[in-house]
């Protein structure tokens, strides 16, 4: 196991911290006169789902990182590029980051160990240069070599540039600020809370080794997200909510395309038990 460098010795990541000082000034400013409208806040709550639910949530997440279901190549990329659109770094990038906290959540080289505090593990650490990615390469062997997902991790910042035109050609600076900028900080807060309040605020339902939680509020921001300790235990599961009270809205969107015939070897919790951790091909 690799020993974790300890905070102080950790460069900030001078790029992160002034992207997020940008786009949260940039936010508060949808609140300024000739900013708001609620067409456009209508767009912001549009794209919090398509970005962050059907693109990080069903996408980078249950889809990409943990490979719980399967579906065609085009819907895949399509899903993928989503994610893209909610400006969390590169996928490849974040799927590695995601496996490498799954593998050593909430021990000491976790990137966001929520033992060192709510803070760190919910945005904290991003500011500094994160020693886990040396370790990356061999979480992403299944992706790194896909052009595609390429395109994304070095392109990702343009696509957002190319949205935010579309934004204000179709709708003026309130689709400006509230299609791409409230949008991208509410969406960011929502996954960061996984990291953070599940690893803090709510039930245990299994014994998972860690810290996670089952927290019902951060599931209704996050699209089912927040059954956080179900997910621990059964990291390959497409369903998060296991109880009929944890409501998973998108659990019920692969059980969908299941149906549609578009979702294929959709893994639960009974038949995830004996599959390995190696993420090979
Ligand atoms: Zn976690
Ligand atoms: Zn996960």
């Amino acid at each position: 196991m690799a020993v974790a460098k300890s905070e102080e010795k950790l460069a900030y990541d001078w790029g992160v911290i002034i992207f997020m000082a940008v786009i949260h000034t940039a936010a508060i400013c949808a609140f300024l006169p000739g900013n708001f409208t609620w067409t456009a806040v209508g767009v912001a709550v549009l794209f919090h789902w398509i970005t962050g639910g059907l693109g990080i949530t069903l996408g980078w997440h249950r889809m990409l990182a943990h490979r719980s279901f399967k579906v065609p190549k085009w819907l895949e990329y399509f899903f993928a590029f989503c994610g893209a659109l909610s400006c969390q770094g590169g996928v490849i990038w974040w799927v590695g980051l995601h496996r490498h906290h799954h593998r050593y959540s909430d021990q000491p080289n976790d990137h966001h160990d929520s033992r060192k505090g709510f803070w760190w593990s919910h945005m904290e650490w991003m500011f500094y240069q994160v020693p886990a990615e040396e370790e990356l390469p061999k979480f992403i062997r299944d992706i790194a070599d896909d052009k595609f997902y390429q395109f994304l991790d070095k392109y990702f910042l343009p696509i957002q540039i190319a949205l935010a035109v579309l934004m204000y050609l179709v709708g003026g600076t309130p689709f400006l600020f509230w299609g791409i900028f409230v949008r991208l900080v509410v969406t960011f807060h929502c996954t960061w809370l996984v990291n953070s309040a599940t690893h803090k605020f709510g039930y245990r339902s299994h014994e998972a080794g860690d810290e996670s939680r089952n927290c019902w509020w951060v599931a209704l921001l996050t699209y089912g997200e927040g059954w956080h300790n179900n997910h621990h235990a059964y990291e390959y599961s497409a369903r998060h909510g296991l109880s009929w009270w944890e409501f998973d809205m998108t659990w019920l969107t692969i059980r969908s395309l299941e149906l549609l015939g578009l979702a294929t070897k959709v893994k639960l919790p009974k038949m995830t038990k004996s599959l390995d951790r190696s993420y090979a091909k």
